[in-house]
C-alpha cells in the first residue's frame, strides 16, 4: 500500500493521548484506576451541562445547528463581542486545523515552541506545512527566540498560553512587545486552554488585542475548566472578516447538537466554573507541599496541571504508577526525559498519586 500514500504522510507523527481508564484497567487487570494525564476536570462535568443534555438526548434524530446561532450569541454576550466574532470548533483542536488551512500556503511556514501542544506540530504535518521551534528558556516560551524564527514565509505563531506541558505563561510585558515587533500579516494564534485557572496578575488580556484591531486569534475550550472533554467543544475568537473565512474551511455539522446544548448550559454555571477553579488552586498548593516533602522540584503552574522533575527516567517512573492504577503523563514526546506531568484531581485522588509516587521513588532509586 505504501506507493499509493501521499509522500507527506510519512513525515505525520500521530499524537499519542492520554491512557483511557478503561484500557488500563483490562490490560493490567486493575479495579480501581485513576487518571491524572489528560487535564481534564477532576470534578465531573458542569451539573448545570448534564441536566441539559438530558433534556435533549431525544432530539438527535436531527442535525445540529450548522451555525450554532445561540451559543455564539451567548459567547458574544458573555465577551461583549458579536457572534461573528466566534467560530465553533469539535474541541479546540479541530479550529487549529482550520486556521491553518485557511491561513498557510504551501510555502508557508508557522513559528512555536519546542515543548509545547503538540497538535501544532502535527497538524501542520497533515497539512505539508514547515514548522519552526525556538528552544524554552528556564520552561518558558522565548517570545525573543522565536521573533528571530519568523522569516518571510511565516503566516502564524502559534502561543500556548499557559504552555501545555510546562504550566508556565507569558506575561502581557512579553506578548505586548512580541506583537509590536512582529510584521504585519503575521496572525497570533493565542491558545488559552487554561485561562479560567489563572492566579497571577501579569497574564495578558488577550481580548485587548482583538479590539485593538490586531491579528490575532484567541483559542478557548470546554474540555478543561467545564468538564465536557468527552463531548468535544471549543471555539476561536478572531476579527470578523477573519473568522468569516474559517468559517468558510470547517464542516458543516462540526459541533453537534449535545455539544452545542451543553456548552450554552455549562456557561450559566458560574457556581461550577468557580468551584473547580478554588479547589483546583487549593489541590495545587497540597501537591506543591507533598512533592517538597519528598524532595522533588517542579514547574510552578498557572494551569490544573504540574510539570515534575522525578530525578530518574520519567517513562520508567510512569510505568511503575501505572502498575498501581495511577495514570500520569511521561514527557518523552516532549523531550523532558526525567519529568512526568501530573493533572491536579480530586484530594483522594491527589493523596493517591503521592502515596504511590514515594513507593515507587524507593523501588527506583
Ligand atoms: C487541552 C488543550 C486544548 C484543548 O483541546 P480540545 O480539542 O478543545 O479538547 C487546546 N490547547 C491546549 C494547549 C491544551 O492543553
Amino acid at each position: 500500500m505504501k506507493e499509493i500514500i501521499r509522500k507527506s504522510v510519512f513525515k505525520v507523527s500521530p499524537y499519542v493521548a492520554g491512557k483511557p481508564i478503561e484500557e488500563t484497567k483490562r490490560q493490567l487487570g486493575l479495579k480501581e484506576v485513576i487518571k491524572l494525564a489528560s487535564n481534564e476536570n477532576a470534578y465531573g462535568p458542569s451539573p448545570k451541562a448534564l441536566s441539559a443534555l438530558k433534556k435533549s438526548l431525544s432530539m438527535i434524530n436531527r442535525y445540529p445547528d450548522a451555525q450554532g446561532f445561540y451559543l455564539k450569541r451567548r459567547l458574544a454576550k458573555e465577551f461583549g463581542l458579536v457572534a461573528e466574532n466566534f467560530v465553533l470548533g469539535n474541541g479546540s483542536d479541530e479550529l487549529i486545523d482550520v486556521v491553518m488551512k485557511t491561513l498557510l500556503e504551501p510555502d508557508e511556514n508557522i513559528v512555536t515552541s519546542e515543548a509545547t501542544f503538540l497538535e501544532y506540530e502535527i497538524i501542520a504535518q497533515v497539512l505539508d506545512r514547515q514548522v519552526k521551534k525556538a528552544p524554552l528558556r528556564y520552561f518558558k516560551y522565548d517570545l525573543g527566540a522565536m521573533l528571530k524564527l519568523v522569516d518571510k514565509k511565516t503566516k502564524i505563531v502559534f502561543i500556548a498560553n499557559p504552555n501545555n506541558p510546562t504550566g508556565t505563561y507569558v506575561t502581557k510585558f512579553e506578548l505586548a512587545d512580541f506583537l509590536d515587533a512582529l510584521p504585519e500579516k503575521v496572525v497570533v494564534v493565542l491558545d488559552e486552554a487554561y485561562d479560567t485557572f489563572i492566579d497571577v496578575d501579569d497574564y495578558p488580556d488577550s481580548l485587548s488585542y482583538l479590539r485593538r484591531r490586531k491579528k490575532v486569534v484567541i483559542l478557548r475550550t470546554f474540555s478543561k475548566a467545564y468538564g465536557l472533554a468527552g463531548l468535544r467543544l471549543g471555539y476561536c475568537i478572531a476579527p470578523q472578516e477573519l473568522a468569516a473565512y474559517f468559517e468558510r474551511m470547517r464542516q458543516p455539522f462540526n459541533v453537534n447538537l449535545l455539544a452545542q446544548v451543553a456548552g450554552l448550559a455549562a456557561l450559566d454555571d458560574r457556581d461550577f466554573l468557580k468551584k473547580t477553579r478554588r479547589l483546583t488552586l487549593v489541590e495545587k498548593d497540597f501537591i506543591y507541599r507533598e512533592l517538597s516533602k519528598l524532595g522533588l522540584a517542579y514547574v510552578p503552574s498557572v494551569a490544573n496541571f504540574i510539570l515534575v522533575d522525578v530525578e530518574r527516567n520519567g517513562v520508567d517512573v510512569f510505568k511503575a504508577l501505572l502498575k498501581f492504577g495511577v495514570i500520569v503523563r511521561d514527557m518523552q514526546q516532549y523531550g523532558f526525559k526525567n519529568f512526568i506531568r501530573v493533572t491536579i484531581g480530586t484530594r483522594n485522588e491527589n493523596e493517591r498519586f503521592i502515596r504511590v509516587l514515594r513507593k515507587v521513588l524507593k523501588e527506583k532509586k
